[in-house]
């Protein structure tokens, strides 16, 4: 009989504490009962990435180092204070407190490096951002042993392989997949979870890599599509994908289900509960997905389907994007040119910039897009450079970028065959006194996306959200 496989990824707060910890183990427990084969990927204890990354920052560039021993205490309290209430044995608790103390000191060390060095480049900074799920890896294998659950630990960075562009690495998933089986099928084959770490690789050279910020619910997509799994599930602080960020109306509720479609566009346009790479590999693969809460098992949370419901809303969810900038070239000499956008977006691409949001300009007199606030200025300058001749021939006015602003999208399928939902977002925003800077359509037709000034943002998302719980009423 075929074995059933499941991958389960626990985020930073369902990793966070003892007490976290202690919820997790359970759910494996459970899910043991019901599958042959479990692995599960953890990421760091909620804070650590940012706590690593910050202090890395902070050494890079003075000429004197700022205190790491602050950095170097908040990790080992975490740390340790988790792993003494859930391991009694000594010598295991002995053990894994040695190894984390081992990484802090890398961390330690990398810190001392880039002070010297007087800058971190992103080789150096995946170094150190990898410590946190590395350091979580051996809490909590060491506490599933303890807890009387067979498992094994494994680094990601023994078999998912990278390309070298550190900071947001992109799997090689031939060689990946051929490794995952040689690495893991062992030990699920002798009856262990196996328990890897989220978020990162190693190129072929065998450095580490990170797949990017919030990456764990990535890795564990890939993981599960190279197996490959029957399912992954992706256990964090909420009841699933919700209407919104509960973290911006209370109010929000879970969606039971929403299509791969659907999800892609929240996920790209800001809702973090799911990381935007995680959608292709488990849609490629064939597999089931599911979002669940940590704090709340017993709720069914969100189920992702090739098509997705109709469940009588045609606005489904509301998500927003913040600290962008709208960078708009404009000029009537532009008129007829052709091939100025071509070069204008491979200005803003030699920046290495990623465009989420493009107008739809009705003529040609002006091309505007969105871009990260902190990479404006370097793309501005990019596009002057690029246009200095028609900047000095008057055929292109001016070069600009707004203030910070956000892009608000509302996602939901039925909007292709419903008429004038633009218009009732638009209204509900004008009702609302915020004012909509620029508008793009999604080209799967299944979102609309609005940008608003920084200050309207929360005030853009609760008015759309009120139209999701009309609809319900
Ligand atoms: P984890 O550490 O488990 O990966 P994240 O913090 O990355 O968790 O993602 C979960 C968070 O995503 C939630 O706490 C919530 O604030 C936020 N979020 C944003 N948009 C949504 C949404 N539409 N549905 C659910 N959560 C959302
Ligand atoms: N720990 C990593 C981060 O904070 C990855 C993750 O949590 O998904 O970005
Ligand atoms: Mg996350």
């Amino acid at each position: 009989m075929q074995q059933k496989t499941l991958v389960m990824k626990f985020g930073g707060t369902s990793v966070g504490s003892a007490e976290a910890l202690a919820r997790a183990i359970q759910i494996i427990r459970e899910a043991k009962c019901d599958w042959d084969r479990i692995v599960v990927v953890t990421s760091a204890m909620a804070g650590v990435t940012n706590l690593l990354l910050d202090s890395a920052a902070s050494n890079a560039g003075k000429a004197h180092a700022s205190p790491l021993q602050d950095a170097e205490n908040k990790l080992r309290t975490k740390h340790f204070s988790a792993a003494e209430a859930l391991i009694k044995d000594n010598a295991a608790l002995e053990e894994t407190k040695r190894e984390i103390n081992a990484l802090i000191q890398v961390f330690v060390n990398l810190c001392e490096a880039i002070q010297i060095l007087g800058e971190a480049s992103p080789r150096a900074l995946d170094a150190v951002a990898s410590l946190g799920e590395r350091m979580s890896l051996r809490l909590l294998t060491a506490a599933l042993n303890e807890a009387g659950i067979k498992a094994k630990g494994v680094e990601s960075t023994e078999f998912i392989v990278t390309n070298s562009n550190f900071q947001n690495a992109h799997p090689d998933f031939c060689v990946t997949k051929e490794k995952t089986q040689e690495l893991l099928n062992p030990i699920l084959e002798a009856g262990f979870i196996a328990v890897t770490t989220g978020f990162i690789g190693a190129n072929a050279e065998g450095v580490v890599t990170t797949l990017g910020r919030g990456g764990s619910d990535y890795s564990a997509a890939i993981i599960g599509s190279v197996l490959p799994a029957d399912e992954v599930w992706i256990w964090t602080d909420v009841d699933g994908v919700m209407t919104t960020d509960p973290k911006i109306v209370a109010s929000a509720k879970t969606l039971a289900e929403i299509s791969y479609s659907e999800i892609a566009e929240l996920a790209y346009y800001g809702a973090k509960v799911l990381h935007p790479k995680t959608i292709r590999p488990i849609v490629e693969a064939g597999i089931g997905l599911r979002i669940c809460n940590t704090f709340n098992p017993a709720h069914q949370g969100t189920r992702l389907t090739a098509k997705g419901t109709r469940n009588g809303q045609v606005v489904k969810a509301v998500t927003a994007i913040q600290k962008q900038r709208l960078v708009t070239i404009e000029g009537r000499g532009m008129l007829g040119v052709p091939g100025v956008a071509a070069r204008a977006f491979g200005a803003v691409a030699s920046t290495k910039t990623s465009v989420p949001l493009i107008t739809q300009a009705s003529s040609e007199q002006s091309i505007c897009f969105a871009v990260p606030s902190e990479t404006a200025e370097n793309v501005l300058n990019a596009l002057e450079k690029t246009f200095a001749h028609e900047i000095e021939e008057d055929d292109i006015d001016r070069v600009w970028s707004t203030d910070d602003v956000s892009i608000v999208t509302v996602v939901g399928a039925g909007m292709k065959h419903t008429p004038g939902v633009a218009g009732k977002v638009f209204s509900q925003l004008g009702n609302h006194g915020v004012n909509v800077l620029a508008i793009a359509q999604g080209s799967s037709e299944v979102s609309i996306s609005l940008v608003v000034e920084a200050p309207d943002t929360e005030q853009a998302v609760k008015a759309l959200h009120e139209l999701i719980v009309e609809s319900g009423r």
